[in-house]
């Protein structure tokens, strides 16, 4: 039977979302359980139903008694994130879904399907305080950070999605990248939390390798150090956008603080530590960064911090709310492409999946509003 409840699951303030399994470590999910007057074991059980058969719905949950199971469970997997709406496009292989918060708050995370593996963009934060001009996250600014549990509940939902036939066949959700809502960094301690329980092997975690997990940053320089002293396997993307300090300045506020060569230099430690090639996501943007001289200076600037643990990934900007930018003509990108190559440094273009239902990167805005209308 469950007794009442300890003051950790007591009613949230708003904005703090109730504790889940999944903000808990295995120490701390023992206890919790206990606490609920249930026998420890049971803390094993509730994890292999989450994070092995990636469900939270009590009635398939036959080996927990049934005398007070449906109050267990809501205790221990509160219902954290429901969808408010899902969009489709690319044929079905892309998937937009706006969930809503127990407060109301909205964000959103993408799930794609490609031939060989199936990639979840996720949010780390509702909103962003990063403040790049041309990204429409940014311009809402941050509304508040997510809990690992709910980070975590967007990795488990998609998970369910694929293996339920969201693409036809079963699939499996293969690679995370922190690149939707939220600059991850400055999540870091949820963030770090996620990671490790979407790395666990089952049935403590969703068992991904972090090798599949790509962590995108603006560049918050004492976060990757730090990030590089954890000595995990999960890809670094640096979103660079340009090479020169004086307009990164105005495309990465950020770039105020920490510069060019400093975040690099951090990049490098990151890399060396690690043995991971760093990616530098680059959005080329006409007539601002797209110039023939500025990717020469790209591809040396990167060559020269990092070497070979390098890679560049262009993404063609998409276009968002009043901006008054453009993607640049394919052939200055096809030009800028071959200009980075030629300094030794390899670069290729981003699939930019999801343009039309506002999917794609830098469009996340989490409104329930239509778009059409
Ligand atoms: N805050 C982190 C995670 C977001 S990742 C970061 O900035 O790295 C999303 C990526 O899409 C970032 O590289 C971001 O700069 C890029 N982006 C933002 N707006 C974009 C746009 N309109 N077109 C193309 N890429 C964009």
């Amino acid at each position: 039977m469950t007794k009442s409840l300890p003051l950790i699951f007591t009613a949230p303030r708003r904005g703090k979302p109730p504790v889940h399994l999944a903000d808990l470590d295995p120490a701390a999910r023992k206890e919790a359980v206990k606490a609920l007057g249930q026998p420890t074991f049971r803390a094993d059980q509730l994890a292999r139903h989450y994070f092995g058969g990636l469900t939270r719905d009590a009635e398939l949950m036959s080996d927990l008694p049934s005398a007070g199971r449906q109050e267990f469970v809501d205790a221990m997997l509160p219902e954290l994130l429901s969808p408010v709406r899902s969009m489709a496009t690319d044929s079905g292989d892309t998937r937009k879904t706006l969930w809503r918060a127990h407060d109301g708050t909205l964000i959103e995370s993408v799930l794609m399907a490609y031939q060989d593996r199936v990639t979840l963009c996720v949010s780390s934060q509702a909103g962003c305080g990063m403040a790049c001009p041309f990204c429409a996250t940014g311009q809402g600014g941050l509304d508040r950070n997510l809990s690992a549990g709910e980070i975590i509940e967007q990795v488990r939902l998609a998970a369910a999605a694929a293996k339920d036939g969201a693409f036809g066949e079963p699939r499996r959700l293969s690679n995370i990248v922190f690149m939707g809502m939220g600059e991850p960094l400055a999540n870091y301690k949820r963030v770090l939390q996620a990671v490790r329980m979407i790395t666990d092997p089952n049935p403590g975690g969703l068992g991904i390798s972090a090798r599949s997990i790509t962590v995108s940053t603006v560049g918050l320089l004492p976060a990757i150090d730090k990030l590089t002293e954890e000595g995990l396997q999960v890809r670094l993307a640096v979103s660079l956008h340009a090479p020169d300090d004086e307009l990164r300045d105005t495309l990465v506020p950020v770039n105020e603080r920490w510069k060019i060569a400093e975040v690099l230099a951090g990049a490098r430690r990151y890399a060396d530590r690690t043995g991971r090639r760093v990616s530098i996501e680059y959005a080329l943007i006409k007539e601002i960064n797209d110039q023939g001289w500025r990717a020469d200076l790209l591809g040396k600037v990167l060559k020269d911090a990092l070497g070979h643990l390098v890679h560049v990934n262009l993404i063609p900007l998409n276009p968002t709310p009043g901006s008054k930018w453009d993607a640049s003509p394919k052939v200055v990108q096809d030009e800028f492409v071959r200009r980075v190559q030629a300094q030794g440094v390899t670069c290729t273009v981003r699939d930019t999946r999801g343009q039309d239902i506002d999917a794609a990167c830098g469009q996340l805005a989490a409104s329930e509003k239509d778009k059409q209308q």
